[in-house]
């Protein structure tokens, strides 16, 4: 488990314009939360991070973007609405609702009555919604419960626009909708959440070596968070555990301040959806080699990253705290590519205007170059260093009088967020030191 406390993240988030509580001046609404301006740069800077790496820098991937309302066949045909199911428990003395599988049922946590629980019943997580003006039962549907099925149903029109090569992966990021019994600890299972999903498509002979290459990539994925190799763990998930359409699953488990939990699921689904969606439509979805071979449906090697989760295990992974000069320092330390403010840069003196003039000429290069420049005026020296400190700004550029005139003239100080070390440097330097 992390050293880290849950409430500390929790309080750090809020406070500095992260994450806030979902719906919050009306009292909120559980399993929602909202990013504010500091989380929606950090939720776009991992987006984008995972973006790139899986699907610009690869030559094996293709992205879609599909709807998020579908056509309640897809959720008949994937099993999802006969299955997608969690164990609801109740308690009789005090109406708490519990998942069997995640406490014990001989007591309840809530008021420590023993015996209160009677025998699960199956609860479906998907939430539904009727399409159109007329509320019968075509017109059924579901926010999607994962972003798998938008790129299954897409595979056909992939292959057919591109006939890539296989193997080959389609890739989709976007939002999915869990009704879960009990949402809790913080962002980690939320009711509406944030998906980044592939699936690889590969010759059925051959996902034995796909899924060993994704098993890499994963450990690739962590290493570009930042998240320490020793807290990242492989979970082989046994076979009475797997999903139904299972034949393998890793689950790659962080050591999040909670405990040892879920980031991401790795999954070989064989040909399930494929044939689903092939009986069920009556469409081939067989992939015709290009060498003449015999055609085949590819299996699937899906590897499934939850965003929050990411979000959560990055700033577990940046949250510290230490001492300088006898006082208690809170900070996160980012990696540079994530933290959503690159630089700030401070006058020293809001009341010169040389000064300010300065330090506004320095903030646009540095904005031109970077976006995610802040600039900071207010408060004392040590105040916006603390302040920087806290949402992760790796380095502060302070403008001060030696930088108008004398020998530093054009120089300026940089600070750096982890050490607190600061250095004089030239302006005309500053871009490439920074980068
Ligand atoms: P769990 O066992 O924790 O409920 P799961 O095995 O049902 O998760 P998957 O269906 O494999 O989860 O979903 C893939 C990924 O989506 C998970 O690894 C996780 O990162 C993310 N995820 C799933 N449910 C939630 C949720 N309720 N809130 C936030 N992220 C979620």
């Amino acid at each position: 488990m992390s050293d880290t406390k849950l409430e500390d993240i929790v309080s750090l988030a809020k406070r500095r314009g992260f994450i806030y509580p979902g719906s919050d001046v009306y009292g909120g609404l559980s399993g929602t939360w909202d990013y504010g301006p500091l989380g929606v740069a950090l939720k776009r800077n991992i987006m984008q991070l995972w973006w790139q790496m899986f699907v610009e820098d690869a030559d094996d991937m293709l992205g879609v973007d599909a709807a998020i309302l579908m056509n309640q066949k897809v959720w008949q045909a994937s099993g999802h609405v006969d299955t997608f199911t969690d164990p609801l428990v109740e308690c009789s003395n005090c109406k708490g609702r519990f998942r069997a599988d995640k406490i014990d049922t001989s007591k309840c946590p809530t008021c420590g009555k023993e015996g209160t629980f009677g025998e699960p019943r199956q609860f479906n997580m998907m939430f539904k919604t009727n399409i159109g003006p007329v509320d019968d039962e075509n017109s059924v549907s579901y926010l999607r419960p994962e972003t798998a099925q938008g790129i299954f149903t897409n595979y056909k029109n992939v292959v057919d626009s591109f006939y890539p090569d296989v193997p080959f992966g389609i890739a989709q990021q976007g939002k999915a909708f869990r009704n879960e019994i009990s949402p809790r600890d913080f962002i980690f299972r939320s009711r509406e959440f944030e998906q980044m999903e592939i699936e690889y498509f590969v010759h059925p002979d051959a996902w034995e070596t796909s899924f060993e290459l994704w098993v890499k990539r994963v450990h690739e994925w962590c290493d570009a968070l930042g998240l320490p190799a020793e807290s990242v763990h492989e979970l082989e998930v046994p076979e009475s555990d797997r999903a139904h359409y299972s034949k393998r699953t890793v689950d790659f488990e962080f050591d999040f301040p909670i405990g040892r939990e879920e980031l991401l699921g790795l999954a070989y689904r064989t040909d399930f959806d494929l044939m689903n969606i092939q009986n069920a439509s009556g469409k081939n979805m067989e992939y015709r080699p290009k060498d003449g071979s015999a055609p085949f449906v590819p299996h699937v090697i899906e590897p499934s990253f939850g965003v929050e989760r990411a979000i959560m295990a990055v700033l577990t992974a940046a949250y510290t705290m230490d001492e300088v000069n006898g006082e208690k320092r809170e900070f996160l330390k980012l990696p540079n590519h994530l933290a959503p403010i690159k630089v700030a840069v401070c006058p020293l003196a809001k009341n010169k205007p040389e000064l300010v003039a300065k330090a506004r000429e320095i903030y646009a290069m540095l904005k031109k170059e970077f976006g995610a420049v802040l600039w900071v005026d207010s408060g004392n020296i040590g105040k916006n260093y603390r302040k920087m400190d806290e949402i992760g700004v790796p380095y502060t550029v302070t403008v001060d009088f030696e930088t108008l005139e004398g020998e530093t003239k054009d120089t300026v100080t940089v600070r750096h967020r982890d050490t607190t070390e600061q250095e004089r440097i030239a302006i005309t330097e500053l871009v490439e030191k920074l980068a």
